[in-house]
C-alpha cells in the first residue's frame, strides 16, 4: 500500500536523487524536477558549480546512499571510485611536518563529484516509478490553509521551454540547494518566517584539474594518492599561503584536483597567481606534483560556503505535505566534507519516516523534522566548533570576542592532539574516524573515558619524548613512504 499517488522532488542533484530513492517505494509515482539538462555521463553543469572542487564522500554518506540504492558503493568503485585508507595513502603535512605513514581506521572512496552524481542518477533512472523532468524550473508551490494547524503544500508550479505547468502532489520534497526559495514561498502562503541560523567563516576555494603522469612515470617519492597540507599554527611572519588548507585530491581516471582553501584570505584567481601561490605553500612538494601533471581546466573559485540552517523544526506548526533535504535545509562550510553525506542521511530519515507513517499529517512532518534536527546537529556542531573561532566570521551564530579567542586558541591544538594520539592509540583513531564520518559527535568522543585516558597518556608521553611513532618529517623533502604499521617490515620481508 502506498502513502500517496504522487511525490514531486524539486531539484535533481545529490539530495534530490537520494530523496527520489527514499520516497519511491511509498508512492505510485515520483517526479524529479530539475532545471538543468542532465548530461548522460559525468560532466559539470550549471546548477552545481561546486562540482569543480573536491568532494569527500564520508562513509556515513556512502552508507546512507547504499541503503537507498543497494550496490551504489560497488557501482561507484566499478566506475573508477578509489577506496583508500587515509593514513596509508595520504601524504599529510601537519604543523611540525609530514606524518608517518601507517594503517589506520579512516577509509574513504574517492571520486569526483560529477561521477558520484552520475552513478546516483543512473540508479534513479532505473527506478520503475520515477521520472526525471529536465529543463523544468520550479517557480512556486501550491498550498492550502497556510500557517493554520493543518496547512499543507499540495503541488508544484514550474516552467519548461514549452510553457508553464503544474503538478499536484501528496508529498513535495525541497532539494533545491542553498538558493531554495521555498521558505519565502511558505511565508507568502501564510506561514511565519522560518528562523535561519547562519555562520559564514568566509571560506574560499580555488581549484584546478590535472591529468596525472601514469604511476610508472612518477618518481619513487610519489607513493601517495592524496596530499593534504594543514594550515600552519605558527604565529610568526609567514606568507598567507601557509594558512591555506590544501588538497591534491585524487579521482577516477588518473586525475587530481589541486585545491587551496582559506578562512577569510584573498585567493588567487588566475593561472599565474594560482601557480605562484602553490609555490609559496609550506612545502614545495605540492607545486612539484602540479608541475609534473597536465592542467586540464582553468582556476575555479567558489565563495558560497557559509553554514546555513533553515530551522523548519522551530515553526509552531510544520507545513504538511512537504519535506526538506540537503543544502535546502542545511548547508555547511565544505572544509568538513559533510554536505552530501548530511543530505543522504536526511533522505534516509525521510524513508524511515515514510516506512512507519500511515498518513502524511502534522505528526509525520514534525517527527521527520525532529529526526533530521538530531542528525544535522552532529555535523553542525563540528562546523561551529572551528568556524566560530575566526574573526572574519559573520552570522547569527557568532560568539563574543573573548569566547572566539578561546575557541581560536583551543580548536587547532586540540585537533593536533587528537590526530597525534590517533597514531599512537587505536581507540582514538577509531573514534576520530567515526567523528570525521559523522557517525559520532565530537562531544560523544570527548566524553568517552577510554578516549580521554588515551589523550592524557599521549600528552604525557609526548612531553617526555616517549612516542612510538616518529612525526614531523622535514616538510621541504618528499613525504617519507616508509610504512610504520607494526609488523609491516616483517610483511615486506616475507613478500620479498
Ligand atoms: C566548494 C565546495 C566544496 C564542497 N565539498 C564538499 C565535500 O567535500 N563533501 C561534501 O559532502 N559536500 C561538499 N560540498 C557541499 C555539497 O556540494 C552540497 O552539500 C551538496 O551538493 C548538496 O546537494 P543538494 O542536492 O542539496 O544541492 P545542490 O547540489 O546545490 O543542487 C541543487 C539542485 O537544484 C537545482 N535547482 C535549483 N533551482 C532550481 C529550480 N528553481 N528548479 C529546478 N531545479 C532547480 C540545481 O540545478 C541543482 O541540480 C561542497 C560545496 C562547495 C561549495
Amino acid at each position: 500500500m502506498t502513502l500517496g499517488r504522487r511525490a514531486v522532488v524539486m531539484g535533481g542533484s545529490v539530495a534530490g536523487l537520494c530523496a527520489a530513492g527514499a520516497v519511491a517505494p511509498y508512492v505510485d509515482e515520483v517526479v524529479v524536477l530539475e532545471r538543468d539538462e542532465l548530461p548522460p555521463d559525468a560532466r559539470h553543469r550549471r546548477g552545481v558549480p561546486q562540482s569543480k572542487h573536491p568532494h569527500f564522500l564520508l562513509n556515513s554518506g556512502r552508507r546512507a546512499i547504499d541503503a537507498l540504492f543497494p550496490g551504489f558503493e560497488a557501482d561507484l568503485i566499478a566506475a573508477g571510485g578509489m577506496p583508500l585508507v587515509a593514513s596509508m595513502d595520504t601524504a599529510y603535512l601537519e604543523g611540525p611536518g609530514w606524518t608517518p605513514r601507517k594503517q589506520g581506521a579512516l577509509s574513504m572512496v574517492y571520486a569526483s563529484r560529477i561521477l558520484i552524481e552520475r552513478v546516483l542518477r543512473d540508479r534513479v533512472r532505473q527506478l520503475p516509478n520515477a521520472t526525471v523532468r529536465e529543463g523544468a524550473s520550479v517557480t512556486g508551490i501550491d498550498t492550502t490553509g497556510g500557517g493554520t494547524p493543518h496547512g499543507r503544500v499540495t503541488g508544484v508550479r514550474f516552467s519548461t521551454p514549452d510553457g508553464d505547468e503544474q503538478l499536484d502532489a501528496d508529498l513535495v520534497v525541497d532539494a533545491l540547494g542553498r538558493g531554495s526559495s521555498v521558505s519565502d514561498w511558505l511565508v507568502a502562503a501564510g506561514w511565519p518566517e522560518t528562523p535561519v541560523k547562519t555562520l559564514d567563516a568566509k571560506v574560499t576555494y580555488v581549484s584546478r584539474w590535472y591529468d596525472l603522469p601514469s604511476p610508472a612515470e612518477r618518481s619513487d617519492a610519489w607513493w601517495w594518492q592524496h596530499m593534504v597540507l594543514m594550515p600552519t599554527q605558527d604565529k610568526g611572519e609567514h606568507p598567507p599561503e601557509h594558512e591555506f588548507l590544501v588538497n591534491f585530491f585524487p579521482m577516477e581516471g588518473n586525475r587530481s584536483i589541486a585545491c587551496m582553501g582559506s578562512w577569510g584570505i584573498d585567493m588567487p584567481r588566475t593561472v599565474e597567481d594560482f601557480t605562484a601561490s602553490a609555490e609559496r605553500l609550506r612545502t614545495p612538494q605540492f607545486a612539484a606534483a602540479m608541475a609534473a601533471s597536465t592542467p586540464t581546466s582553468e582556476v575555479h573559485l567558489t565563495r558560497s560556503t557559509g553554514n546555513k540552517w533553515r530551522r523548519y523544526d522551530l515553526l509552531p506548526t510544520a507545513p504538511e505535505g512537504i519535506a526538506f533535504v540537503g543544502d535546502a535545509i542545511c548547508g555547511f562550510n565544505p572544509f568538513y566534507g559533510q554536505g552530501m553525506s548530511a543530505a543522504a542521511m536526511s533522505a534516509v530519515l525521510l524513508r524511515d519516516a515514510l516506512r512507519s507513517a500511515t498518513t502524511l499529517d502534522q505528526s509525520f512532518a514534525k517527527g521527520l523534522l525532529a529526526a533530521q534536527r538530531k542528525n544535522l546537529k552532529v555535523a553542525w556542531g563540528m562546523a561551529m566548533a572551528r568556524d566560530r573561532g575566526y574573526e572574519c566570521a559573520t552570522g547569527t551564530e557568532t560568539v563574543p570576542a573573548w569566547q572566539r579567542r578561546i575557541l581560536a586558541a583551543m580548536t587547532w591544538p586540540m585537533f593536533n592532539v587528537i590526530t597525534g594520539a590517533s597514531r599512537e592509540y587505536p581507540v582514538v583513531d577509531e573514534h576520530f574516524a567515526r567523528v570525521f564520518n559523522l557517525d559520532e559527535s565530537i562531544g560523544q568522543m570527548m566524553r568517552n573515558p577510554r578516549v580521554l585516558w588515551a589523550l592524557l597518556r599521549f600528552k604525557v608521553r609526548s612531553a617526555l619524548g616517549r612516542l612510538t611513532f616518529p612525526y614531523g618529517f622535514d616538510s621541504q623533502l618528499a613525504p617519507p613512504g616508509k610504512d610504520w604499521t607494526p609488523g609491516a617490515d616483517a610483511r615486506e620481508g616475507a613478500l620479498a
